[in-house]
């Protein structure tokens, strides 16, 4: 069959053919069409390979891997939540699926992986601090060497990352006991440490080696004001026995180290 008796014959498909370099070689031979049978089979072949391998390329990384505990928790859509705003300010983590945890064991606020080729996270349901998770997500940034190693650089990293992540005090780096002992910081706290923590990095930089120390110097000696949102608020025990603060000296003497953190 000539190539336009198999045009008019139908169920033909026009392909490009480009001649392989030895018959080139030989004489000036320019692309040339040929045509050939299109049959169902072979069109099946052809395609359906590719679009799954185009799909798999495209699709990206899941975010979480949440383990079986966290799967069943009635706090998982809470968990997640927390998780999703605190990821916002680490872009480092961007494309990267981070397992998420359980933190079972009493006196612990939370675990973070040190081993880079697996990165995970452990939380408390309850103790869904964002500064929690900002430490958490501090220490999957030690593991891949963007943050010096050690629990008092990770906090101070985690405080300079953004005041609206600065919602609890740090469990390492040593604050004055007003602050330390509060459960939950306020708007001006937050700010404080925020400013003190991008101080102490501004000054590592320029080689200063006692970064943390001079963190916690500054902090100890900046002027504070009462926490607006806790019973401290209207001064130590003018209108009665500041109870926060009463529960929080029982937990210190009961669990000597209730905000340890891994
Ligand atoms: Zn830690």
């Amino acid at each position: 069959m000539d190539h336009a008796a198999a045009a008019a014959s139908g169920g033909l498909k026009r392909v490009s053919f480009r001649p392989s370099r030895a018959i080139r070689g030989r004489r000036a031979v320019p692309s040339v069409d040929i045509r050939r049978r299109e049959t169902p089979r072979r069109r099946a072949r052809r395609t359906a390979p590719l679009e799954q391998l185009a799909m798999d390329l495209d699709a990206p990384a899941p975010r979480w891997r949440f383990s079986r505990p966290a799967l069943r928790s009635a706090h998982l859509e809470r968990i997640r939540e927390r998780l999703e705003f605190v990821r916002g300010f680490f872009p480092e983590l961007d494309g990267i699926t981070i397992r998420v945890g359980l933190a079972q064991k009493r006196g612990v606020l939370g675990w973070g992986s040190l081993d880079a080729a697996h990165p995970g996270v452990w939380v408390r349901p309850r103790r869904l601090d964002a500064f929690t998770i900002a430490h958490e997500f501090t220490h999957l940034l030690q593991a891949r060497g963007l943050v010096p190693r050690g629990e008092r650089a990770c906090d101070l990293w985690a405080l300079a990352r953004s005041p609206l992540l600065v919602d609890a005090p740090p469990g390492y780096l040593r604050l004055p006991g007003d602050l330390a002992r509060e459960r939950r910081l306020d708007a001006h706290q937050a700010a404080l440490l925020y400013r003190a923590a991008r101080s102490a990095l501004a000054a590592r930089a320029r080689g200063e080696r006692s970064y943390l120390r001079r963190f916690e110097r500054e902090v100890a000696e900046s002027p504070r004001r009462p926490n607006v949102r806790g019973p401290s608020a209207r001064g130590p025990n003018v209108r009665g026995p500041n109870v926060r603060g009463v529960i929080n000296r029982f937990r210190a003497l009961l669990f000597p180290d209730p905000r340890r953190r891994a």
